[in-house]
């Protein structure tokens, strides 16, 4: 069978799902890869780069869909894109179920197979094809590197004939995937890290990457008021948040950059740096806000902005972080996808056997057959 890699039309995405090694692998799997012209060129990758790799370019969105069995692409695709697709086709991108009902009911009424990659289960077995957790890794990379961009210091302190330097102070709130990242930048360029998460579990790990985890005096030393199943944050109590947010109040004068990654599943970020915090901070010190996507974790967070406040804190709430690296994440997301079509071909001839019984493919499918089949019925396996 054939699998194409749709060219990404929304502004500002330059990743592509398909690369000249993932092609070779899908080879060895028993596919023929074709791509849209120009698909990688936001990449770094040529047409001609393609070629060379075996795959065949063809002209545009029409002509790809039309050659293929299996179309890959990174973002949920648009109407006309999913208006293109036919009876038996499997499509593979990102879809946000939850947020395209009428998407996911278009693709329904046209027969198309959908695998939405947000929706494979965070189970070990799925890693291998889990483009949230590589995508955020690499947000959690990139926001370090922003924010030095915007920072007119040193990470590491230095002692020089010219001066001495202290360290810049980095607070990382939320140490999920795009935290933790997030936290091994800082350390390895040798900022003084803190991190905070309601989950006291990630404690540990924050330590043993050199950063100090900020411990809240609640309800005489405990962390959280609970985590939710599945390893995911839960919304806090009032009193909680009211101990956090005292604990912000008193670090923010000291923090040199703050990035923000807080996320609690299918609500709008907590507001957890407010705006006297930003005001208590130094001039020059820069705030990262990962959740921008998701109405920000800070009070002055512009989704793809970067503003300044009244005292020279620099906010960023940019939501193009793995774009703007996208060399990376295309080879990550590509091989992510490789991933998920060697799942899906047991005989490693090029055929599609899409194993509804199998719980990741299974809780990945969100159209099957000209039915819905999002959400998917819990896991078996956890
Ligand atoms: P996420 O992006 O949903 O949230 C980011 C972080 O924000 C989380 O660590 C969360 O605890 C934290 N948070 C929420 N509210 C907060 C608040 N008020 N203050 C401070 N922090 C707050 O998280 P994620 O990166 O998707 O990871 C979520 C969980 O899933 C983690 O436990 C992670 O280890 C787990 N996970 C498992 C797998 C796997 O097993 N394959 C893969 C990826 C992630």
């Amino acid at each position: 069978q054939k699998v194409g890699a749709l060219r990404e039309l929304a502004i500002g995405e330059s990743r592509v799902s398909l690369t000249p090694d993932s092609a070779v692998q899908l080879r060895k799997l028993g596919y023929v890869c074709f791509v849209e012209a120009g698909a990688g060129e936001a990449a770094g990758i040529s047409d001609a780069a393609y070629r060379a790799a075996g795959v065949t370019v063809v002209a545009d969105a029409a002509a790809l869909v039309a050659a293929s069995d299996v179309i890959v692409k990174v973002r949920p695709p648009t109407t006309a894109e999913v208006d293109l697709l036919s009876a038996g086709q499997t499509l593979i991108s990102f879809f946000h179920p939850g947020q395209n009902g009428e998407l996911l009911e278009q693709a329904r009424s046209k027969g198309a197979n959908v695998i939405a990659m947000d929706m494979v289960p965070r189970i070990s077995r799925a890693q291998k094809m889990d483009a949230l957790s590589s995508m955020a890794n690499i947000a959690g990379y990139r926001a370090v590197i922003e924010a030095g961009n915007h920072f007119g210091r040193f990470f590491t302190g230095q002692i020089t004939a010219a001066g001495k330097v202290p360290p810049a102070r980095v607070l990382v709130i939320g140490a999920g995937v795009a935290g933790l990242a997030a936290i091994g930048v800082a350390v390895s360029l040798g900022a003084q890290t803190y991190a905070f998460d309601v989950r006291p579990e990630v404690a540990e790990q924050i330590e043993s990457m050199g950063a100090e985890f900020v411990y809240l005096d609640f309800d005489g030393g405990a962390q959280q008021d609970g985590a939710a199943t599945g390893g995911y944050a839960a919304p806090s109590t009032p009193e909680f948040r009211e101990k956090q947010l005292a604990k912000f109040r008193e670090l923010a004068p000291q923090m040199d950059i703050v990035i923000t990654t807080a996320l609690i599943p299918g609500r709008d970020a907590p507001k957890l740096w407010l705006d006297d915090m930003v005001a208590a901070m130094k001039p020059g010190s820069v705030v990262v806000d990962l959740a921008a996507e998701r109405g920000g974790n800070c009070d002055l967070t512009v989704a793809d902005q970067k503003v300044v406040s009244d005292n020279g804190v620099t906010v960023i709430g940019y939501t193009d972080f793995p774009s703007r690296m996208a060399a990376q994440s295309s080879a990550l997301y590509a091989t992510n996808i490789r991933h998920m079509l060697t799942d899906l071909t047991p005989g490693k001839d090029g055929v599609i056997v899409h194993n509804m019984e199998d719980d990741v493919i299974r809780g990945a499918t969100v159209t099957f057959e000209g039915a819905i089949t999002w959400p998917p019925p819990p896991p078996k396996i956890a």
